[in-house]
């Protein structure tokens, strides 16, 4: 099989030929690589090409591709039914272990996306609080609900406007978009829109538009104002839950927020996201409360063995040797970068075994990143996959660092690279 043909068929059949528009190679001059398998720190091509990947699904895997231990426990699951539609014993073993680690969180209900999390937690603050506004930061990533596939607008106090077709403008209205770290738009939205806000969402660590660390204090400020205003907050943990740690940037700033929600590595690889939070707030949930959210195969039984076996490999120490292996990583890109007239612009800011290739450093805010990031990347991405290492098919995608790249991946990039 050819990754072209491939790619050209599939293109008759699906938008784009892809199923989620970031795996399509926009703004690159090759067409995407159609994966036969993968295993580890790597995965192979239709073509038999082997790649190091720093994609890892976008990061739900951290401990690498086909875990021998995740593995066996799905195997096992595969015996057992797939879909029950009806209660188990399985999902209430995950929650066990979510609930007992995440002190702040009393109860969880699984879903099966980021998307479907956030969706849910956004209805349940609003169900909560009987508001309809929404604050959220430009930069922030948050899945495709309508509510959320807005844009910072011209109207007054952060009024957003939609930046998908589809999304109606009722909606782009509820929805106040401000920069990161804006305390003054914060405050001014709460004036204006008093008695309106219903919530306020964040990725803690931005890490979908570049990677952005936020100012703790800042966090803390959000903190406060929400809780001054009866607005609930929603840290949206997707990608940096169970990865800055078991317990996320909760854990590592000290804030609690009203709601978290989680994704990616919750799942292991398999499709689960979830909300959780205190159970006064969970309660307002369907079938106890009046906000409602279903879903057929929510808390897959085959899923939720899958995030089991991930989650429970993940301890302190897991995360330490995690970081310093991605110390090791980025500082080999470096002298790649350091080596290289063309890539001497190219810096990677790192934190966690996350990392963000990029000219730009010191930024904090999704309006100071550059809008032609393609230019020097472009180049970049190619020189990478012609050597058999893979990244994120985009200049605004972070790179994910996992368990499977281990000393001897780590010195095959040093020989790819030259360094
Ligand atoms: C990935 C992501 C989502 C969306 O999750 P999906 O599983 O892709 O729907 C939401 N929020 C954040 C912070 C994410 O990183």
């Amino acid at each position: 099989m050819n990754n072209n043909d491939l790619f050209e068929r599939s293109k008759k059949l699906v938008p784009g030929g892809v199923h989620s528009p970031v795996r399509s190679f926009k703004g690159l001059p090759m067409s995407p690589r159609f994966i036969q398998s993968a295993k580890g720190a790597k995965f192979t091509d239709v073509e038999g090409k082997n790649y190091i990947d720093f994609c890892m699904s976008f990061g739900p895997l951290i401990l690498g591709h086909t875990d021998p231990i995740v593995e066996k426990e799905l195997q096992a699951g595969l015996t057992r039914g797939w879909s029950y539609g009806a209660c188990e014993h399985y999902s209430l073993e995950l929650l066990e272990y979510l609930v007992e680690k995440i002190d702040f969180v009393d109860q969880i209900r699984f879903v099966n996306s980021g998307t479907e999390a956030v969706m849910t937690a956004l209805r349940l603050a609003r169900g909560i609080t009987n508001r309809s506004k929404i604050i959220k930061f430009n930069g922030c990533y948050h899945g495709h609900t309508d509510s959320m596939l807005i844009k910072a607008g011209s109207g007054l106090a952060g009024e957003g406007d939609a930046s998908s077709l589809g999304v109606p403008e009722g909606t782009a209205k509820d929805t106040l978009i401000l920069e990161l770290g804006d305390r003054e738009g914060v405050i001014n939205c709460f004036k204006t829109h008093k008695d309106d806000i219903a919530v306020v969402i964040i990725e803690p660590l931005p890490a979908n538009n570049g990677l952005l660390e936020q100012d703790t204090q800042f966090l803390k400020f959000l903190r406060d104002i929400s809780s001054e205003n009866n607005a609930l907050l929603i840290f949206d943990e997707v990608i940096s839950g169970f990865r800055m740690g078991f317990k996320g940037m909760a854990g590592e700033t000290g804030i609690t927020p009203d709601l978290v929600t989680y994704g990616k590595i919750i799942g292991g690889g398999l499709p689960v996201g979830a909300l959780g939070g205190k159970r006064e707030l969970m309660e307002k949930l369907a079938p106890i409360g009046g906000v409602y959210q279903a879903g057929t195969l929510s808390a897959n039984p085959l899923a939720m063995v899958g995030g089991l076996a991930t989650l429970k490999q993940l301890d302190e120490k897991f995360y330490s040797d995690l970081e310093s292996k991605t110390k090791e990583i980025v500082s080999i890109f470096e002298s790649y970068f350091e080596k290289n007239e063309k890539y001497k612009e190219l810096k990677v800011i790192s934190k966690g075994s996350l990392f963000w290739i990029t000219p730009v450093s010191g930024i904090t805010r999704a309006c100071d990143i550059p809008g032609n990031l393609m230019d020097t990347f472009s180049e970049l991405f190619g020189d990478f996959l012609e050597k058999g290492i893979y990244l994120a098919p985009n200049p605004y995608e972070v790179g994910f660092v996992s368990k499977a790249h281990d000393d001897s991946v780590i010195a095959e990039l040093k020989l790819k690279l030259g360094v």
